[in-house]
């Protein structure tokens, strides 16, 4: 256990142990769908720890690989040579992925792959000779993690601010202008023209020539699970294309069937030049990231069929084998699970619980895709984010995990999730938001 003065050196700013100082609350241990804690309970886990633990927590095959690749091969420099994993992840990869997209760069996380395809967009125009092209344009309400680009480029006011200018030349597409903030969200075709067409109105601020990529989550996690309307997607593809200017895809959290399909482009049946993956790319179990790149993105590269372009980008643990052992064997544990497709088969059933919320206090709106969920609930004055936390709180002591931002509920459990449990979820939930909170 760990003593109320031992929570100092650990620098993390979001942690729910502020407000718990005398006596901590831990994990210590887990399990498929549950973690246990330091006093002694078991919570479901009703957020795949933080979006990635898609295949459940501790799943023998997973750890056995990393505990016989520790052993065989710990590390092995990308830079100079390699090692097979490696190769035989990145075409598994490319096998899973929308055709076209036949190249694999490494990362070590969600930040850094959206980093790294940001940077790729920018060097892509360069080698072609477009090196004018230096813009990039976000989302208002997007999260695309916390390093310099992904900060950037995000739109949450709050985490740009202390940071001074971070990467100029970014722009943002609003969506939140509309008098009803959740029109986003409710799927409404109309909707998704007239907020894509928003993207035209910001790419006309500047010579469109000098635009180098738009970066979207295909659905927005972090900040409340905002599901873009019909047609969304496509329209901001076709802008895309009429302006030369690349897509990326964050797909950090709708990768890896958390909509039912192995990405969110399967999904919306619209392909990006380059997209982002992480956490469940190695289920949330050692940090790893992957960019996956069209081939004429990686193509303009080669400068003829020998000699490529330097790109003058990477990790130390680009690839590392550790990481890329523990990558391959949550990819066959995911295919030898169907839990690729899982969320497709349980969507029905999971809307139907969560919309079994919808008269409970408080509740404002809810929303779903695939295994994603959220319940907005209506703020109490001042006080932007309490009433969401305290369900925090009166879910934890239930035996239930679950993530707020804001006031919002976000829930997207690990994929093996069996129908008795999304019941057991939804039970608790609404004990939870029937107390009083
Ligand atoms: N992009 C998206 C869409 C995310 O949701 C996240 C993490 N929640 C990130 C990037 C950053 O990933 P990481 O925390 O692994 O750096």
């Amino acid at each position: 256990n760990v003593a109320p003065n031992d929570l100092e050196a650990f620098w993390m700013p979001f942690t729910a142990n502020r407000q718990f100082k005398k006596a901590p609350r831990l994990f210590v241990g887990a399990k498929d769908m549950r973690y246990t804690t330091n006093d002694g309970r078991e919570v479901l886990d009703g957020t795949a720890g933080l979006w990635c633990v898609n295949a459940g927590h501790c799943r023998p095959k997973i750890t056995e690989a990393i505990r016989e690749q520790a052993g065989e091969l710990d590390y092995a420099p990308a830079f100079q040579l390699g090692h097979p994993k490696a190769f035989e992840l990145a075409n598994r990869l490319v096998d899973l992925a929308p055709k076209g997209m036949g190249h694999v760069f490494y990362t070590n996380s969600g930040s850094e792959s959206v980093d790294t395809a940001l940077k790729m967009a920018l060097a892509y125009h360069r080698v072609r000779g477009e090196g004018g092209r230096f813009r990039l344009i976000g989302r208002e309400r997007a999260y695309h993690g916390i390093n310099f680009g992904g900060t950037s480029v995000g739109g949450i006011v709050t985490n740009r601010k202390m940071f001074g200018t971070l990467l100029t030349g970014v722009d943002h597409i609003p969506h939140t202008h509309l008098p009803d903030q959740n029109a986003f969200t409710r799927g409404e075709p109309e909707h998704g023209l007239h907020l894509a067409n928003e993207l035209e109105r910001v790419v006309a601020l500047h010579d469109p020539s000098t635009v180098a990529a738009v970066i979207v989550e295909p659905v927005a996690g972090s900040t409340g699970v905002l599901i873009p309307p019909k047609g969304y997607l496509k329209r901001l593809r076709e802008i895309c294309d009429k302006h030369g200017i690349l897509l990326i895809f964050d797909e950090v959290i709708t990768g890896f069937g958390r909509l039912g399909t192995p990405f969110a482009a399967d999904y919306f049946g619209v392909t990006p030049d380059i997209m982002t993956t992480a956490k469940g790319l190695t289920n949330g179990v050692i940090p790893m990231g992957a960019v996956l790149v069209k081939d004429e993105i990686h193509d303009a590269f080669m400068n003829g069929p020998e000699h490529m372009i330097e790109f003058m980008h990477g990790y130390t643990y680009s690839g590392n084998p550790i990481a890329s052992a523990a990558a391959l064997a949550t990819l066959e544990t995911y295919q030898d699970e169907g839990l690729l497709t899982r969320a497709a088969e349980l969507s029905d059933y999971w809307a139907e619980g969560l919309h079994s919320l919808k008269d409970c206090p408080h509740v404002i709106d809810i929303r779903n895709l695939g295994l994603i969920g959220a319940i907005e609930l209506e703020s109490l004055p001042g006080e932007p984010t309490k009433r969401a936390f305290n369900a925090f709180l009166k879910a934890y002591e239930s035996g239930l995990l679950i993530r707020t931002t804001g006031d919002i509920i976000a829930l997207s459990p690990p994929l093996i999730i069996s129908k008795a449990e999304i019941d057991e979820l939804f039970d608790k939930l609404r004990t939870v938001l029937m107390n009083n909170i």
